[in-house]
Order: structure tokens, then C-alpha cells, then sequence
């Protein structure tokens, strides 16, 4: 049994792909089964280029689908480290303000640029990592919904029997590359080779 989204070999019956985790989100539509190879070279060319005449309409979302994904995925988490730093800088700079003023540094005043301190430090991180659930979320749902229109199309494909992620522009393009100047004799090669 082979992952319909990425390809790789399953144990029969398996629910879960153990290579990428196709079929662990619930979110995302189902892919279609996939159709036979064809076996025959010239055969495998002609059906590549018309499932690239299908797929190209929707080329740039594909593109967009993987911005989306890289972008969720390399989203850095506000660092409690840095903001800790910062209020330290900002606690710095309230210290030298309060030494440079005409009251000076005495009892009543200098509890407060540990209070600047503890308000910078973690009021800006609190509010950094609201933000970023918040940004992340929405990246997150915006991939979903360009993925689920993608397979979509995808399911709606006639004898498709490419799994889904080589359905991609640069993934069909080199399937078709490689066809022609021979480099592969069949999807079994490429498919081989990309692991
Ligand atoms: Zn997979």
C-alpha cells in the first residue's frame, strides 16, 4: 500500500502515514485512491502531461499551499529570554533617567525601575505570545482551507494515480524532465529516488 499524499510505502491496512501522517487530521479532505501506474513509458508521458494540463489551472495555489506551510511552520515562538533582557535595558534606562534627575535615586523612587523591569519583561512577552497564537492560527487555518481546495481538485482528477504532493507544478515538471531525457524509466524510479 502506498501514502496517497506522499507516496511512501505502507503497511496494509495502516491508517496513519508514518512518513508525513496523511490521514491524522481530520481537518483535511480525504484523498481519492490512487489509479494504476502505467506500466508502459510512452503511456506514462502521455498521462503526466494531460494530469499537468489538469493541474495547471490551479499551479499557483499549490505555490501558495507551500508558502502558507513554511511560513506556520517557521513561525518562531516569542523567547521569554529576550523580553527578560529587554526589561532589564528598559530597567537600565529608568535607573539612569532617575539618577540624572533632580530628586535622585531614593527610597520612594527606586522600586520603580524594578517595576519597569517586571512590566516590560512580562506584559511584552504575554502580549508577543498572544500575537503569535493568534498570527499562527490564522496561517494555520489559511494553509487548511488553500490544501483542501487543492485536494479538492485533486480527488476530482480522472485516473489519477500520483499521490498528491507530486501533483505539485516542480514535482510533475521534474517527473516529465526525467521522462524525457530518459534519467528515469518509470514513477517507480522517481519515486525511489526521492526518498
Ligand atoms: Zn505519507
Amino acid at each position: 500500500m502506498v501514502c496517497k499524499r506522499c507516496g511512501a510505502v505502507m503497511e496494509d491496512g495502516a491508517k496513519v502515514c508514518p512518513a508525513c501522517g496523511e490521514g491524522s487530521s481530520p481537518e483535511l479532505v480525504p484523498l481519492a485512491e490512487l489509479s494504476e501506474v502505467p506500466a508502459d513509458p510512452e503511456q506514462l508521458h502521455r498521462e503526466l502531461l494531460r494530469l499537468q494540463e489538469y493541474f495547471a489551472p490551479v499551479m499557483e495555489k499549490y505555490e501558495t499551499m507551500e508558502d502558507l506551510w513554511l511560513m506556520a511552520s517557521h513561525w518562531r515562538e516569542p523567547s521569554i529570554t529576550h523580553w527578560a533582557l529587554g526589561g532589564l535595558f528598559a530597567m537600565a534606562l529608568c535607573w539612569l533617567l532617575l539618577w540624572g534627575s533632580e530628586t535622585g535615586l531614593n527610597l520612594e523612587t527606586s522600586g520603580l525601575p524594578m517595576l519597569v523591569w517586571v512590566i516590560v519583561s512580562a506584559g511584552g512577552y504575554t502580549l508577543s505570545r498572544h500575537q503569535y497564537t493568534r498570527n499562527k492560527q490564522r496561517k494555520d487555518e489559511a494553509a487548511l482551507h488553500v490544501e483542501n481546495e487543492l485536494r479538492q481538485h485533486y480527488n476530482a482528477a480522472e485516473n489519477c494515480f500520483l499521490p498528491f504532493e507530486y501533483t505539485a507544478p516542480a514535482a510533475m515538471r521534474e517527473l516529465i524532465d526525467g521522462l524525457e531525457k530518459g534519467t528515469i524509466q518509470s514513477f517507480e524510479d522517481y519515486r525511489v529516488r526521492m526518498v
